[in-house]
C-alpha cells in the first residue's frame, strides 16, 4: 500500500482588493436633518487599496487626533479591523471620533486619486524646508479636532491639514450651540487637500505676488470639491430629479459647505457657484456674470469664486449640449418636458452625462497644472494652460469643450493680457518659432540622455524613489544648463544665467554666476491622436532677485556688482516651464515669466507695496518684506466676515 499521506493543499493566491469602502457623509452633517436630503447623504467611497495602521495611518496620509483645546487625544480608528472591513467601515456619526477621523481620510484618498488619474502618475507633497536642505514628506499629516474654532486650513510648512470646531449660530438647520465639526464636511476635506496637492506640485504658487496667486489657490481647492459632488450616484440622480435636468437653478450640487455657511451666520453655503441667497428676503437668487466684478473683486475667496463659477458655467454648458439629443428623444423633438416627474431612465441618462462631463472638465483642471508657469501665475495663464493641456489631449474639440471654457471665462472678464483675441488657438499657449525649435533641438542633450531623466513615476512606483530620481534628474538639468549649449539655451527660453545678469539676481558664491533652480523634471503624458501615448518631459526653472520697493534702489543694487547687497524688500521670481517632447526632442511649449522684465518686477512692487486699504498683501500680511508668510491659508481663512 502506498503511503497514505494528506495531499498537499496549495494556499490560493492573496488577491488584494483594489477598493476599500468606507462609509461617509456626502456633504455634512447638516443635511441628514431634513428629510428629503438625509436620504442622499451618506455614502460609500471606493477609496484605492492600501495596508492601514491604526490612525488611520498609509501611504500618503497620517491621521492624529489630538485636541489641543480639550487636552483629549481619541483612540485612533483601525480600519484593518475585520468587523469594520466587513462593513464599510463604522457608522456615519457626529458624536464618533473615530468616524471623523475615517471620514477625513477617506475623502483626502479620494481628492488624491483624482489628482493621481488627471495626472498619470503619483502625487507628491511639497518638501520640507530644512537646514540640511529639502526633505521627503511621505505623509500629510491630518488633524481633525486641531482647534476650537470655525476656520480649516493647509498649513505648508507643518505639511499638515488642521481642521476647526466650533459652536453653531443660530442660523439655517443647525442647532444653536451645537457642535459643528469642519473634518466632516466633504467640501472642506476636499478644499484643504487640494491646497496641499497643489502646493506638492507647485510650491511656489502660495506666494502672493499677484491678486490672483492665492485666489487661484482657493478657487482651484473649490473647482476640486464642487466637482467631486458628480461622483455622488445618489445625490447625483436625486438633483437631476428635482431640478428635472437642469443644473442651473438652485442645486446641492452646485454649492459648497452647506454647514459650515449657516453656522458662521450665513443664509446658505459657505459658497455657491450659480447664485446667492437674498439676505433681505431668504430667496436664492442666480448670479449674473459681470465682467467687472474682477476688478472689483481683491479678496482671494471671493476671487477665487468668480474662477470657479466661470468653470461651473463652462460645465454647464457642456453638459447642455450633451443632453440635447437625449431631451429631443424624451419630448419627441420639442424639447419641452412634460409637467411632473421625469422618467427615472431619463435621470439616469442625464445623471450619467453631468458625471462624464463633470470628470472630464474636473481632469482638464488638474491637467493644466502641467502647463502652468512656475512662478506668479495669474488667472489668465491658468487660462491658457488650460486650453493648451486641453488641446494636446483632444486635437479636434469636436464636443466644444475648449470654446465653452473660453467663452464662460470671458464673460467673466478672465483672459490673459497681450492675445490678439480670444479664439481658442491663439489662447493655447504658443511654441517656439520654426526657426528656434531647431535651434534649441540641437541645444539639446540627445533623446537617450533625455529620456533617462524622467522617473519611473506609474502609480506602482516607490514615491521616495520618485521624489530621490527627480533630484538626480534636476541636478543632470542643472549641470547641463551650466554648459555652453545649456547656456545659449537658457537664453532662449529666457532664463538669466549669463554673467551680464542684473546683480540683483541671487549669484553663486562658488562662480559669480547667477543662480537657478531646477525645480522639478517630470514626464506628463498624454493620448496620441492615433491612441498612441506620448510623454512630455516637464522642466520648471525658477530664479530669484532682490526686489526693493523703491525703483531707485533696485537699479542700483541691478546694475553695481555688491559684496553684500542691502536686504531686500521682497524676492521677485521668475522662470520658466518647458515641455519637451521625448521622441522629437522638440521643445514644444516655453512657458516662462522673465526674471529681467520691468513691467513684472513694477506690477509685483506696486502689488506689494500698495497703499493699505488697496493692497491685499499689505491687509493680510502686514509687512511686504514677508514673502511667504508661514500659514497663508489660515490667515485668509479664519476671519468669517472676510470669507463670503
Ligand atoms: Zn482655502
Amino acid at each position: 500500500m502506498p503511503d497514505a499521506s494528506p495531499p498537499r493543499i496549495q494556499p490560493p493566491p492573496k488577491r488584494r482588493p483594489p477598493f476599500r469602502n468606507l462609509r461617509v457623509y456626502a456633504f455634512d452633517p447638516s443635511l441628514n436633518w431634513q428629510i428629503d436630503t438625509a436620504v442622499i447623504n451618506q455614502m460609500t467611497l471606493q477609496v484605492p487599496w492600501e495596508d492601514l495602521t491604526p490612525g488611520p495611518v498609509g501611504e500618503y496620509l497620517e491621521v492624529v487626533d489630538v485636541d489641543p483645546a480639550s487636552g483629549c487625544c481619541y483612540a485612533p480608528v483601525d480600519l484593518e479591523d475585520r468587523f469594520l472591513l466587513a462593513q464599510g467601515g463604522l457608522d456615519p456619526a457626529e458624536g464618533d471620533p473615530q468616524f471623523h477621523q475615517q471620514m477625513v481620510y477617506a475623502v483626502a484618498m479620494t481628492t488624491i486619486r483624482n489628482f493621481e488619474r488627471a495626472l498619470g502618475r503619483r502625487v507628491l507633497w511639497s518638501q520640507a524646508e530644512e537646514a540640511q536642505g529639502y526633505q521627503f514628506v511621505r505623509r500629510l499629516r491630518i488633524y481633525p479636532h486641531a482647534m476650537r474654532e470655525a476656520n480649516a486650513y493647509y498649513s505648508p510648512c507643518k505639511k499638515a491639514l488642521l481642521f476647526g470646531y466650533f459652536p453653531a449660530t443660530a442660523e439655517g438647520r443647525n442647532l444653536p450651540g451645537g457642535t459643528v465639526f469642519t473634518c466632516l464636511s466633504h467640501d472642506v476635506v476636499a478644499h484643504e487637500t487640494t491646497h496641499a496637492l497643489l502646493d506638492g506640485l507647485h510650491r511656489r504658487f502660495v506666494e502672493p505676488t499677484n491678486v490672483d496667486s492665492l485666489a487661484l489657490h482657493e478657487g482651484f481647492a473649490d473647482i476640486v470639491a464642487l466637482f467631486q459632488h458628480f461622483s455622488f450616484p445618489a445625490a447625483l440622480r436625486d438633483q437631476i430629479r428635482k431640478t428635472r435636468g437642469d443644473l442651473a437653478g438652485q442645486n446641492l450640487l452646485g454649492q459648497l459647505a452647506q454647514q459650515f455657511g449657516e453656522a458662521i451666520g450665513q443664509y446658505g453655503a459657505l459658497r455657491d457657484a450659480l447664485g446667492e441667497v437674498d439676505k433681505v428676503t431668504k430667496q436664492w437668487r442666480p448670479k449674473e456674470p459681470k465682467p467687472a466684478d474682477l476688478a472689483a473683486t481683491r479678496e482671494p475667496h471671493a476671487r477665487g469664486a468668480i474662477l470657479v463659477a466661470a468653470v461651473f458655467d463652462a460645465f454647464l454648458s457642456i453638459y447642455k449640449s450633451r443632453i440635447a439629443d437625449l431631451l429631443r428623444i424624451a419630448t419627441s423633438g420639442t424639447g419641452v418636458l412634460p409637467q411632473g416627474d421625469l422618467h427615472p431612465d431619463l435621470v439616469d441618462r442625464l445623471a450619467r452625462e453631468a458625471s462624464a462631463t463633470a470628470a472630464h472638465v474636473l481632469n482638464m483642471c488638474i491637467r493644466a497644472l502641467d502647463y502652468c508657469p512656475p512662478v506668479d501665475v495669474g488667472f489668465g495663464d491658468y487660462l491658457r494652460a488650460l486650453v493648451t493641456a486641453d488641446r494636446d489631449l483632444v486635437p479636434d474639440d469636436d464636443r466644444g469643450y475648449r470654446i465653452a471654457i473660453v467663452e464662460a471665462f470671458r464673460r467673466r472678464g478672465i483672459y490673459p493680457q497681450g492675445v490678439r483675441s480670444l479664439s481658442t488657438d491663439n489662447l493655447c499657449w504658443s511654441g517656439p518659432l520654426d526657426a528656434d525649435v531647431n535651434e534649441l533641438r540641437k541645444l539639446l542633450p540627445g533623446v537617450e540622455d533625455l529620456r533617462r531623466l524622467p522617473p519611473d513615476w506609474s502609480v506602482s512606483s516607490d514615491r521616495q524613489k520618485i521624489q530621490q530620481n527627480m533630484e538626480t534628474s534636476a541636478r543632470a538639468v542643472h549641470d547641463w544648463l551650466l554648459s555652453d549649449n545649456g547656456r545659449s539655451m537658457g537664453r532662449l527660453v529666457g532664463l538669466a544665467i549669463e554673467p551680464t545678469a542684473p546683480f540683483s539676481i541671487e549669484r553663486s558664491p562658488k562662480n559669480g554666476l547667477p543662480k537657478f533652480e531646477v525645480h522639478s523634471v517630470r514626464p506628463a503624458r498624454r493620448q496620441g491622436p492615433d491612441g498612441q501615448t506620448l510623454s512630455d518631459l516637464v522642466i520648471e526653472v525658477t530664479q530669484k532677485r532682490r526686489g526693493y520697493l523703491d525703483a531707485g534702489f533696485q537699479q542700483r543694487v541691478d546694475t553695481e556688482p555688491m559684496d553684500s547687497p542691502p536686504p531686500e524688500d521682497f524676492w521677485f521670481r521668475g522662470g520658466c516651464t518647458l515641455l519637451v517632447d521625448l521622441e522629437s526632442r522638440e521643445v514644444r511649449y516655453c512657458i516662462g515669466k522673465g526674471i529681467e522684465s520691468p513691467a513684472r518686477l513694477e506690477a509685483q512692487r506696486t502689488f506689494l507695496g500698495g497703499p493699505a486699504d488697496g493692497s491685499l498683501h499689505a491687509t493680510y500680511f502686514g509687512d511686504p518684506r514677508r514673502q511667504a508668510p508661514a500659514e497663508p491659508f489660515a490667515m485668509l481663512h479664519r476671519p468669517v466676515e472676510e470669507t463670503p
